[in-house]
C-alpha cells in the first residue's frame, strides 16, 4: 500500500480536548526575522559567519545567537531597540486570529525564540497575557548585549534551541490538549513533529514535506482562522 500523504487535509479537530495554539514571533507573526534585520543593519564585524553556522546547523542556535548581540556594545541599547520596532511589519490577520481564539476558547501562546526588548513592545497592543509569551532575554549591564535563556531545553531535547519549544509544548497534556503550532522556520520543527497540527510557511513547509510530515500552508493569519474553521465544520459534521 503505498502512503498518500495529503498535506491540506490534516484531521478534524477533537471536540473533547481543548485547543492550544503556539505561535512563533519571528518571520510567523512578523514579517520579517528581527535578529537577522537588527544584525544586518548594524553590521559589526563577523556576523556573517555565526548566520551562516546557525543556518548550517553547525552551531546551536543558542550560542549563535549570544554571539551575535555581543558583537553589539551595550551604549548601543537605545538605538538597537529603537531601531527593531520601528522595522517591525506584522503579517495580515493576526488580531484576527488573537479574536478567534478568544471566542472559540482556543488558548494562544507566543514561543518566539526572539528577544525581550522588541518581543513584548511589539505584542503590547494585543493584550496577551505576559505568562502566554515566552521569549528570550536580554541584558545591556556589560560592556555587550547579553542574550539571557530563561526557558531552556528540558532532558528530551538536545539541540540547545534557547527558547525550547517542544519543552513547552510537552507541559501540555496531549490526553486534554489539541496541540497546535504556527510558524516559518527549522526552529519549529521539533514542535511540529509533536503537534496534532501544523501551520507551516517557507522553510518549516519544505522540512516538512521533505520529512513527510502533516501540514498546512499559510501565507496570512487569516488562511489560518479560514482552515480552523473548515475543521470545525468536519468536526460538528463527524
Ligand atoms: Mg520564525
Ligand atoms: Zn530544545
Amino acid at each position: 500500500m503505498t502512503l498518500q500523504l495529503d498535506n491540506q487535509h490534516q484531521s478534524p479537530l477533537q471536540p473533547s480536548k481543548r485547543g492550544v495554539i503556539f505561535c512563533d514571533f519571528d518571520g510567523t507573526i512578523t514579517v520579517n526575522d528581527n535578529i537577522i534585520a537588527i544584525i544586518k543593519h548594524f553590521n559589526p564585524d563577523g556576523w556573517e559567519p555565526i548566520v551562516e553556522a546557525i543556518i548550517n546547523q553547525t552551531m546551536s542556535i543558542q550560542d549563535g545567537v549570544g554571539q551575535l548581540f555581543r558583537l553589539l556594545p551595550s551604549s548601543m541599547k537605545d538605538e538597537v531597540i529603537s531601531y527593531a520596532l520601528n522595522q517591525v511589519q506584522l503579517r495580515d490577520g493576526f488580531a484576527e486570529l488573537l479574536e478567534y481564539c478568544k471566542q472559540q476558547d482556543i488558548d494562544f501562546y507566543v514561543t518566539s525564540g526572539g528577544i525581550d526588548f522588541f518581543v513584548y513592545p511589539v505584542l503590547e497592543p494585543f493584550g496577551i497575557a505576559a505568562d502566554h509569551i515566552f521569549c528570550n532575554g536580554s541584558s545591556f549591564e556589560g560592556e555587550r548585549i547579553t542574550i539571557e535563556w530563561p526557558n531552556p531545553c528540558d532532558e528530551h531535547c538536545t539541540n540547545h534551541c534557547g527558547m525550547c519549544k517542544p519543552t513547552i509544548m510537552r507541559r501540555f497534556n496531549p490526553e486534554q490538549y489539541e496541540r497546535m503550532i504556527i510558524g516559518d522556520s527549522v526552529t519549529d520543527f521539533e514542535g511540529a513533529k509533536i503537534a496534532d497540527l501544523v501551520f507551516s510557511r517557507s522553510h518549516l513547509s519544505v522540512k516538512c514535506d521533505e520529512l513527510g510530515l502533516a501540514h498546512t500552508a499559510f501565507d496570512t493569519f487569516h488562511d489560518v482562522i479560514h482552515h480552523l474553521r473548515k475543521l470545525k465544520r468536519e468536526e460538528s459534521w463527524a
